[in-house]
């Protein structure tokens, strides 16, 4: 694994703010030639905030980093990424990345130049907000999910189209209303999501009412 400044033509990189890697800004830099290796790290303020070692090989480029998802170990993560030669209109030729993400059993294969770290992986933009979206998609779920549960304990009718049930005998005042408040918070938080995902789809004055923009 090439360590920093351990390869033949090891470098040490830095980007600000974005955590991505250029296809265009490493092929300058010679570090797509088979062989050479490095080390690219991601500074805030001064601060190493993210690092990865990479070795080109012969057709990808190898990335290797270590990756922690919240409240979960570190592990490492070795990431293979096919690289693309295509020439170009006024001669030589320019490398892609292509990206390696699987999404729904398919694989993406877009042929980009900058890959982002969303997540686990360093994806194409496209698959980035993807993945976002799902995120969204799931956590909307589980919030309209936990909004019918307490729809269905107080004895009422799942989903927003409905009352919520009045107050059952015996449930204290202030415990109904602390319930009613989930409710309409949980139902409200999908809403969110669904419309900042589906936000390209509203007219000019809904997105005025939504966003305020
Ligand atoms: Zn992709």
């Amino acid at each position: 694994m090439g360590g920093y400044g351990s390869g033949r033509h090891g470098h040490k990189h830095t980007a600000e703010h974005y955590r991505s890697i250029d296809a265009n800004k490493m092929k300058r830099s010679g570090n797509l030639t088979e062989g050479a290796s490095g080390q690219w790290q991601w500074l805030r303020e001064g601060e190493t905030i993210a690092q990865i070692d990479y070795m080109t090989r012969k057709g990808y480029l190898e990335l290797s980093y270590r990756y922690r998802e919240t409240g979960n170990e570190w592990e490492p993560v070795i990431e293979h990424v096919r690289l693309s030669d295509v020439p170009r209109h006024f001669g030589g030729v320019q490398t892609y990345f292509k990206c390696p993400a699987v999404v729904d059993g398919r694989a993406c294969n877009r042929q980009v130049s900058k890959l982002y770290a969303g997540g686990r992986y360093f994806l194409c933009r496209h698959c980035y907000n993807l993945a976002y979206y799902s995120q969204s998609e799931d956590r909307a779920d589980r919030m309209l999910r936990r909004a019918n549960k307490i729809r269905v304990a107080l004895a009422g009718e799942r989903g927003t189209a409905n009352w919520i049930a009045p107050k059952p005998k015996g449930m204290w005042q202030r415990t109904y209303q602390r319930k009613r408040f989930e409710i309409g918070w949980c139902e409200n938080q999908a809403d969110v999501w669904f419309i900042e995902k589906y936000s390209h789809f509203l007219s000019m004055d809904e997105r005025r009412m939504f966003f305020d923009d």
